[in-house]
């Protein structure tokens, strides 16, 4: 039983800089590297390599980027029939410029990411989706169309609500687990810190609850995940590491809850499996490239 993903496909373009430009200056770039990206991208190539069989279904432009980016998400695992390679639109594009004393600024343009349709979701075929998996770099309304179509072939519904947007709650009654990370939590719940402690993080996720059935996970970096149902909230601990890089250590985590909950791990199982995985995906730079297998996850676990 498979991980359906629908999510963004992004080729992120790092160049590092001595000093971030001002308005109006030009600097001169000291290295540039270029990367599969985009939260839809990374969280399926964590599925696939957590040996879920993984979908990804999205859209590039018909440009030389769609084309090597869909070859490293199959290179991965990913099945990628269902990314559509638009003409109307570029490949997203993630532009990050880092500066010596670690300052970023960073510009998404979505392109082809923000073309998917409703209709091109109600047209495909869910039969076998154990899990349903989106974030919000595609459009609300083709999340929506996936969620209704979804649910009525059983599947489960999981939502990355991330990154933080109004449009995002809409689709709470629609969800049946939502991933937030701190900051979304405080976001979405309208609270002005961001709360930490397990009794915090389960008065802040219930309010967003919107059906009795519901469960959210709150990602805590390096203090671990909690878990809030309607009867039960808990900790897992964050595993201890010595941690190089977290850029993509939620998606990671979100691909591979997806894994284990399409694998039948009951939610505790699955979370302390992902927590693991995220832990993994820490100690190595970059984000796809750090997402563990399964047998590294197992290997750790022991
Ligand atoms: P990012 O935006 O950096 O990808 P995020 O803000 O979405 O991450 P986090 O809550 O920072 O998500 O991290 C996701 C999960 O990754 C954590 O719940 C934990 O399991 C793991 N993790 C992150 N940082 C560390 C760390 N320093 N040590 C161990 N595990 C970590």
């Amino acid at each position: 039983m498979g991980v359906f993903v629908l999510g963004s496909i992004n080729l992120d373009a790092v160049a590092r800089v001595d000093d971030l430009p001002r308005p109006g200056e030009t600097v001169a770039g000291l290295s540039l590297e270029l990367f599969l990206g985009g939260k839809g991208a990374n969280q399926a190539v964590a599925a696939a390599r957590m040996g879920a069989p993984t979908r990804l279904m999205g859209a590039v432009g018909k440009d030389d980027s769609g084309a090597s980016l869909k070859g490293k998400l199959a290179g991965y695992g990913v099945q990628v029939a269902d990314v559509a390679e638009l003409s109307g639109a570029p490949t997203g594009q993630a532009h990050v410029w880092v500066s010596n004393g670690g300052e970023n600024m960073i510009v998404v343009t979505g392109g082809a990411n923000m073309m998917i349709t409703p209709q091109q979701v109600a047209a495909t075929a869910l039969e076998g989706q154990r899990v349903l998996l989106a974030q919000l770099e595609t459009p609300a309304g083709a999340i929506e169309a996936l969620f209704k179509a979804g649910a009525a072939k059983g599947g489960l519904r999981v939502l990355n609500a991330a990154p933080a947007l109004p449009q995002g709650a809409a689709l709470f009654p629609l969800t049946d687990i939502l991933i937030l990370n701190q900051t979304e939590l405080a976001t979405y719940a309208r609270l002005d810190h961001e709360p930490a402690k397990l009794e915090e993080v389960s008065k802040a996720a219930r309010k967003l609850m919107s059906r009795p059935d519901q469960t959210i996970i709150v990602t805590l970096g390096k203090t671990g995940v909690a878990a809030v149902r309607r009867d039960e909230a808990f900790l897992v601990e964050g595993r201890k590491v010595k941690a190089v890089d977290t850029v993509g250590a939620g998606d990671c985590f979100c691909g591979a809850l997806a894994a284990g909950l399409a694998a039948n791990l009951d939610l505790r199982e699955a979370v302390e499996q992902a927590n693991a995985a995220a832990a993994l995906s820490v100690q190595k730079p970059g984000a796809a490239p750090s997402m563990p297998s399964k047998r590294e996850v197992e290997v750790f676990l022991e």
